[in-house]
This record gives C-alpha cells, sequence and structure tokens, in this order.
C-alpha cells in the first residue's frame, strides 16, 4: 500500500507575491499615508488589469460578491434572472440581495455551464436578464447565450470568476455580455486576497458602479441612489499588481500538471477528463474528473474518502448543488426532475489539488492512489 504523505495535499495554495517585493510595495502605501479610497494603487491596478484583460471599462471591487450584486444593481434588473444551479452560492445569493427571484437552468454535461437550448423554455414576461457562469473556467456557449438575449431584450452578466485570462477563439472572455464579473478571492487563480472586478461593456455603467462602490456618492457630494462599501484597499492592490507579473507563469506551470493529470488519468475506464477545445485558451483553477460509478466500479464520495485517508484533499466542486440548497429547493424551478444533468454532475464531479507549486511528485502519488483505489 501507498505511504501518505506526511503533511496533507491541499486542494488549492493561494499564488503569493515575493516578500521582499511586498515589502517594497508596502513602503510605498505607507510613505504615500493613504490605505484606501481610490489611491494610486488601486488606480493603477484597474489601468494594468484593463489592459491584461483587454477590457476598455473596469472596475475593483473589495470581492467578487458585491461586484455581482453591484452589476444586477447598475443594470437595473428586476423580476426574473436565469442562472445555473452548478454555481457557488454566491451567484444565485446576488440576485436575492437584489429581490431579484433566480430561475435555474439545467447545464450541459460536457462543459457544466448553462445549457443555451434550455434557456428560452424559461423565459417570461418577468425574466430581466441571464446570469451563466464560465464553469472551471470552460467557456460558456457565448454566441448563443447573446442571440436569446438579444431575441428577448435581456441583459446577460456572466460570472467569471474561474475564468481570468481565459481567452475564447482570440477574444478576452469578458467581451461577452453586458458585464463580466472576476472574483481576486485567494483560492483563484488570480488574487488579491479578497477582492473582484467587474468589465462593463458601456463606460455609463462602470461609472454608476464607481459610484455605487463608494457609498452611492457623487462627484457634488449628493448621493442619489444608496450604495454600499465594496471598495478595495491599497495594500490588497498591491498584491494585485505584484501578482500580474507571475499569474502567467502560475498559469503555465498548471497547464503542465494538468496535462500530467490528463495523461496519468485518461485511460481509466469510469473517469471522464474534459478535453479541450480548438480555439479556447484555458487558466486551469480547478482540475476536474467526472466519475461513472459504475465503469470507475466506486463512487465519486468513496473516492473523496479514499483519497483523504491517504492526506489528499479534493473537492466535491460544486456539492451541493444551488438548487438543493436549503434556501433554494423550495423554487419551482429547483425541482430535480427540472435539472437531471445538473443533479448527475454535481454527484459525480471532483476537483483534484491543482497550484503552480504542486510537485511531480505528489501528482503521482495522487494518480497512483486514485488507480490503486479501484482495485
Ligand atoms: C469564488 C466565486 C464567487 C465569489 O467570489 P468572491 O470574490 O469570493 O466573493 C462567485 N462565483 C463563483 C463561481 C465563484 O467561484
Amino acid at each position: 500500500m501507498s505511504e501518505p504523505f506526511k503533511k496533507p495535499i491541499k486542494i488549492v495554495q493561494p499564488l503569493l507575491p515575493d516578500l521582499e517585493d511586498m515589502d517594497q510595495k508596502i513602503k510605498e502605501i505607507w510613505d504615500s499615508k493613504q490605505l484606501s479610497n481610490n489611491g494610486e494603487k488601486v488606480v493603477q491596478l484597474e489601468r494594468r488589469l484593463a489592459n491584461f484583460l483587454n477590457a476598455e471599462y473596469l472596475s475593483v471591487f473589495s470581492n467578487g460578491t458585491l461586484a455581482l450584486q453591484l452589476a444586477c444593481r447598475v443594470l437595473e434588473l428586476s423580476g426574473e434572472v436565469i442562472t445555473t444551479p452548478f454555481t457557488f452560492p454566491a451567484t444565485v445569493n446576488a440576485l436575492v440581495w437584489n429581490q431579484l427571484k433566480p430561475v435555474f437552468c439545467d447545464i450541459e454535461e460536457e462543459t457544466y455551464n448553462i445549457d443555451p437550448d434550455k434557456i428560452e423554455a424559461l423565459i417570461t414576461e418577468k425574466t430581466t436578464a441571464i446570469m451563466p457562469v464560465h464553469v472551471f473556467g470552460n467557456p460558456c456557449d457565448v454566441e448563443k447565450i447573446q442571440q436569446i438575449a438579444d431575441r428577448h431584450g435581456l441583459k446577460v452578466i456572466y460570472d467569471a470568476a474561474h475564468a481570468f485570462g481565459v481567452r475564447h477563439h482570440g477574444k478576452a472572455i469578458a467581451s461577452f455580455g453586458d458585464i463580466t464579473m472576476f472574483s481576486f478571492h485567494a483560492t483563484k487563480v488570480y488574487n488579491t486576497i479578497e477582492g473582484g472586478a467587474l468589465v462593463f461593456k458601456h463606460p455609463y455603467l462602470k461609472e454608476r458602479a464607481d459610484q455605487m462602490r463608494n457609498f452611492g456618492i457623487l462627484p457634488d457630494g449628493d448621493v442619489l441612489e444608496p450604495g454600499t462599501n465594496a471598495k478595495l484597499n491599497e495594500v490588497q492592490a498591491a498584491v494585485g499588481l505584484l501578482l500580474l507579473d507571475k499569474v502567467e507563469e502560475e498559469i503555465r506551470r498548471r497547464k503542465e500538471i494538468a496535462a500530467t493529470y490528463a495523461e496519468e488519468l485518461g485511460d481509466i475506464p469510469g473517469i471522464r477528463i474534459n478535453k479541450p477545445v480548438d480555439g479556447l485558451e484555458y487558466n486551469y483553477p480547478y482540475f476536474v474528473i467526472t466519475i461513472d460509478k459504475n465503469e470507475f466500479e466506486i463512487s465519486r464520495d468513496v473516492l473523496y474518502e479514499e483519497l483523504k485517508a491517504h492526506n489528499i484533499i479534493t473537492r466535491k466542486y460544486f456539492y451541493p448543488l444551488c438548487s438543493n440548497l436549503q434556501c433554494y429547493k423550495d423554487l419551482p424551478s429547483a425541482d430535480k426532475a427540472r435539472l437531471p444533468v445538473a443533479n448527475k454532475v454535481a454527484d459525480s464531479v471532483l476537483a483534484l489539488p491543482l497550484y503552480g507549486e504542486l510537485s511531480h511528485e505528489e501528482v503521482a502519488y495522487i494518480c497512483r492512489i486514485i488507480r490503486e483505489s479501484r482495485l
């Protein structure tokens, strides 16, 4: 039997700036005596992110969830919004915090993303928007979704929390929809410890979001619409600036590790690994396998426990499905019979450890335990 590693192999490890570089940035901030309120570092970060993400209109926020809430606000959504149950609760919560009613749409088995062919049947006279998620950094069917939105006069907000730096046939992932949200939480490919950004199609949306993240205060000091406090601070912006210099290397390493996983696990019966699609440039936020219980002989849950017993931490991601959470399970659209694919996928996916510093020995060990678990 394989001996467990002494230290657990974690599922994620945050990308960190070098301490000496951070030291220098902290000195600059201390000298400036400005810690928040749209300081120099935040302004600089927005400019560099806009450049990095090919975004004309971009703003940063204290986290992705508040950014998503503000996105709904500045688009003045009302009524119902069609979204996916196969996401992190923040997506759906952001709707509810805006008094919007989430309507769950089933997903595609291959991409784990909202199934565009099932959206139109859910549109009612109350529908004002679609909120798809680029799950695990796989781009949604952006063209079909836009066609549906145009046909019915709906807004589109993308939750691109996983999709930092992803490109779709040469275009940046944030080129699609009215607003795209990125999360910069410590567990994501790129982080500002906590943080997030919105990319807007129109400059007036950015202008409103910038006011709304600062209590709704207008240039003349008046407040027309009560805003919130969703500002990023200077220290976090400094982390973001430094990590922009490291994120491409991080993605390159993750790509290598993902290739090793795919090679080692690809031929195991009952394990499905998504093949890269031509024309898409990925960012490798998670390495996800899908277990077919009958073919693999043990279930996803048993494999999860087996790996845990060997000190390998994996994650049932996303499980439970949002439509099965206490707060959402009674929505009419949450009915399991209406979401067969999402329910099946949530019971069969497992995210394996993935981060640039994961060693070849660790990856080999994880793959061996997975292989041996079905013997
Ligand atoms: C992480 C995440 C969020 C929330 O982002 P925060 O920055 O943590 O608030 C939203 N949606 C998805 C899909 C996520 O993975």
